[in-house]
């Protein structure tokens, strides 16, 4: 009996989200419930009397029940107490119609209807209420006939098919069977309309999540590609509308790379989500903070008139990335290069603008980094240089453009040169002087650097031989290497051929590399550096510092010489506050390694004495000499042993 009365009562919780489309929905059932009782009331009231040439008492008494209803409809609509209210309505004009109309040919029909058309609200309540009205009324009407009462002066109600509380009873069964009828279909409708609600409400919490993914990058969580270019238009308009200018900024971590090589994507990661914070704690809410992949970011900065403006924008940033970063137990230096187009002035393309800022960041890197720079009409000429110099690479080495230079490397104690590093310069017949910055690493995307890899190896165990010859036979030449050399080519066998060709002393050849030559395909770059070391030729690590390798690696590989990277020297004069404590760490690590240390890039007096007080093996810089042709350096070194 109560799983019974369960299976037809006990309802479904309607949960939070479905609140509100049930109301929406009682609502819309408020109003059609109003139309019929007004519908009932014409009928069974007005029409009636006057087709029967009756009383207009049911008009006027029945006005007393809608009208309130009609009146409250706006302050109560949606109401669980207004239904009832309602209810009791219905069923008392369902009373009115069969008193006035025609109370012999009282079938339950009408009641049953007038009950299931509750049914619209999917509430068990009203149609409850609507019962025990429907009982109340047979029971007065019954006792009002039994006693021969008559109410307002109405004529005594007859039913014609008998009388007294039999007929009550009667009722009684038919209104219960009603109720446990509508009362089951309810439930129904409810159990569906929830589950429809269900459904709807995860398809929306998934279109809503698979947009979120589709416009946003998985990792930092920010906006991706996609939902700047659809903003972006919106951004354009307003600009437009306001007469206002925004800017579009490529932000990209410069020596990212070698993060990933070296500590693995796990760190990278990590760096890369700590950059995301840093941008979005660093830049207003009105700015559009996108990642495009790697560590390449986008920046939309609106709603200004001044391109002033921007610049302690820009100028915050690249301070918040100088700071020392803490990512999974390791300590990281960091710099962004960021470059800069605006609209309306350098474009009113979107994909011009987008080309003019990654131009412009470009710029910033090959500026040395750690900078930003608007774009000019001038860097757009540059660009399509860059395709020149490619196109035009070639023939310049065959024209012999390409000449090795020497920037002398002095030693701290004696003051004397003990050698070279041998940089490449093009001498460009229309141009003029070409800087490797420039040239080399468009050589290295194309592949042309195997090409000029080769000829530097060469040319440099030619000089070698030719500055023994001239009684200089200890000098020692360092060759920078790139990653692509490692790769493409067999670098051992390519040395080990002009140490034999030429006759030389391997001793006095040296090879630089950077920490991310090293720390690329680890194993086999090891085992190509020993060979290279057992030929007798010295390893230096150039650039050290900006490639966080290990010092357990340090020790692993046959290393010579860490170059200290200029940026480290250059701080020396700076305001940074772990200036010493930098470079005091580079000489201890090189002492404890059994290692010598370079200074590169020693340009003045009080860099140079700081080095020299930290006993700093060998310095090499403009403090002491430029780059220079071979004439040139001949010339030093015929100087210097005058002296
Ligand atoms: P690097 O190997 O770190 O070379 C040091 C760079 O610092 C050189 O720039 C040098 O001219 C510059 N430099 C030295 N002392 C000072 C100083 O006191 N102040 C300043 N401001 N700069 C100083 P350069 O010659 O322009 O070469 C740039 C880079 O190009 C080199 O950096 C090296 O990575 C690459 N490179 C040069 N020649 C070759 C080559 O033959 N092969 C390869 N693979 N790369 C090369
Ligand atoms: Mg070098
Ligand atoms: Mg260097």
């Amino acid at each position: 009996m109560i799983r019974v009365f369960n299976r037809i009562f006990v309802y479904p919780q309607i949960p939070n989200f479905a609140k509100n489309s049930f109301r929406l929905f009682h609502i819309q059932s408020d109003k059609v419930m109003i139309s019929l009782l007004i519908l009932q009331w014409i009928i069974s009231t007005f029409i009636t009397s006057i087709y029967y040439n009756t009383y207009l008492y049911g008009f006027f008494g029945g006005a007393l029940i809608v009208v309130p209803i009609i009146i409250l409809f706006p302050y109560l609509k949606g109401e669980r107490y207004y239904r009832y209210f309602i209810a009791i309505a219905m069923m008392l004009f369902s009373v009115i119609y069969i008193q006035q109309y025609l109370g012999r040919i009282e079938m339950h029909f009408h009641v049953f209807i007038a009950m299931a058309i509750l049914t619209l609200y999917k509430d068990i309540l009203p149609i409850v209420i609507a019962a025990a009205t429907t009982i109340t009324h047979h029971i007065v009407f019954n006792y009002l006939q039994l006693y021969e009462i008559s109410l307002f002066d109405m004529p005594v109600m007859v039913f014609n098919y008998g009388c007294g509380f039999d007929i009550v009873i009667l009722h009684a069964i038919f209104v219960i069977s009603e109720l446990l009828v509508l009362g089951y279909i309810i439930r129904m409708q409810i159990e569906h309309s929830v589950h429809l609600n269900i459904t709807q409400d995860q398809v929306s919490k998934l279109n809503k999540e698979l947009e979120h993914t589709s416009l946003h990058d998985s990792l930092t969580g920010l906006p991706n590609r996609l939902y700047l270019n659809q903003q972006i238009q919106k951004v354009m308009k307003n600009a437009i509308k306001n007469d206002e200018k925004f800017a579009i900024i490529f932000l990209d971590l410069d020596h990212f790379k070698n993060i990933n090589d070296t500590l693995g994507h796990d760190i990278g990661d990590a760096l890369l989500q700590t950059v995301a914070n840093i941008l979005t704690n660093n830049i207003d809410e009105k700015s559009l903070i996108t990642r495009i992949g790697g560590d390449e970011f986008i920046i939309v900065i609106p709603g200004f008139k001044n391109e002033n403006d921007l610049l302690p924008v820009i100028n915050n940033l690249l301070k918040e990335f100088r700071k020392e970063f803490f990512v999974k137990g390791y300590s990281l230096r960091l710099s962004a290069s960021i470059g800069v187009a605006l609209f309306p002035d350098d474009s009113t393309n979107i994909n011009e603008l987008m080309k003019y800022a990654d131009i412009a960041m470009y710029q910033a890197k090959s500026d040395g980094r750690d900078n930003f720079g608007f774009f000019t009409q001038k860097l757009n000429k540059k660009i399509h240089n860059e395709v020149d110099i490619i196109n035009d690479m070639q023939r310049a080495f065959y024209d012999n453009e390409f000449k090795l230079y020497y920037q002398p490397k002095i030693d701290v104690k004696s003051e004397k040169i003990i050698g070279a590093e041998v940089l490449l310069r093009w001498h460009h017949y229309e141009k003029g002087m070409i800087a490797p910055n420039i040239f080399i690493p468009i050589s290295e995307s194309t592949g042309f650097i195997l090409t000029l890899g080769k000829f530097v190896i060469e040319e440099s165990a030619k000089a070698i031989k030719r500055f023994e010859m001239m009684g200089y036979d200890n000098l020692l030449i360092s060759i920078n290497v790139s990653t692509r050399q490692f790769q493409n080519t067999d670098l051992f066998q390519d040395l080990q051929d002009v140490i034999i060709e030429n006759d030389i002393n391997p001793k006095q050849l040296g090879i630089e590399i950077t920490e991310s030559v090293m720390m690329q395909y680890i194993e086999k770059t090891l085992l190509a550096l020993k060979k290279i070391k057992d030929l007798g030729i010295s390893i230096y690590i150039d650039d050290f510092g900006t490639g966080y390798s290990s010092l357990s690696y340090l020790k692993k590989f046959p290393i010579d010489t860490l170059k200290i990277d200029k940026t480290f020297v250059d701080d020396i004069n700076g305001t940074s506050n772990n200036k010493e404590l930098l470079i005091n760490t580079i000489l201890a690590m090189g002492k404890t390694l059994g290692l010598k240390v370079v200074a590169e890039g020693v340009e003045n007096k009080e860099q140079y004495e700081f080095l020299k007080q930290r006993e700093c093996d060998i310095i090499q810089g403009y403090y002491f000499a430029k780059p220079m042709c071979e004439e040139d350096f001949l010339r030093l070194l015929a100087k210097e042993s005058k002296e």
